[in-house]
């Protein structure tokens, strides 16, 4: 797979199972039209995410939380301004070997969709997520509730990205149930659907 090249702009952005990766893009000006601020319980500051994701995510937090697990939103949607800058500051400071791998490129980025979220456990470090006790919860229980891992560890060939324990993409109970089944990607479904 080549990365971010024949990138393809995409047509149906607000397509709950929308293809968002180094081969295909948003528009700059995407919004998502029914972003909703995430309950403070479950995020910090102030997050959006589509609706249907938030109403989701909402209720695996709950779930969760009665379990005595603590698993909060750290980043949700991102505009594609965020992106542009975010991405540049780190080419800026580290380079573009380093930016490309670390981060997306504005367009390019899930989080523009509102469908995507980063999250942390009680350790209280979304960059160490996998250590926590909420990973594993998560790992056996997103899928339940529409969400899936979206960079898993091996597939970085195929997603593009590398893996990231803490970043889960809303795709719906139905499609993230056999994802998760089968072990497959976003990538590889719509390849196939
Ligand atoms: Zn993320």
């Amino acid at each position: 797979m080549d990365f971010y090249k024949n990138i393809q702009k995409i047509k149906n952005m607000d397509d709950m199972l929308v293809l968002v990766n180094k081969n295909y893009i948003l528009d700059e000006n995407y919004i998502p039209n029914d972003l909703e601020e995430i309950n403070h319980k479950y995020a910090k500051e102030e997050k959006l995410l589509r609706k249907t994701a938030k109403e989701h995510f909402e209720k695996l937090a709950e779930v969760a939380s009665q379990y005595g697990y603590y698993i909060k939103i750290v980043s949700a949607y991102r505009s594609y301004n965020y992106q542009d800058n975010l991405y540049h500051y780190y080419v800026k400071d580290k380079g573009l070997i380093y930016a490309d791998n670390c981060s997306a490129r504005p367009g390019h980025s899930e989080h523009q969709t509102g469908l995507s979220f980063d999250v942390e456990g009680s350790n209280h470090d979304y960059n160490l997520f996998e250590e926590s006790k909420e990973f594993k919860w998560m790992s056996k229980n997103a899928h339940k509730f529409g969400f899936i891992m979206r960079y898993p560890k091996g597939k970085e060939h195929i997603t593009g990205f590398k893996y990231e324990p803490w970043h889960y993409r809303y795709v719906g109970i139905k499609v993230a149930t056999l994802l998760y089944k089968q072990n497959l990607t976003l990538e590889e479904y719509k390849k196939k659907s």
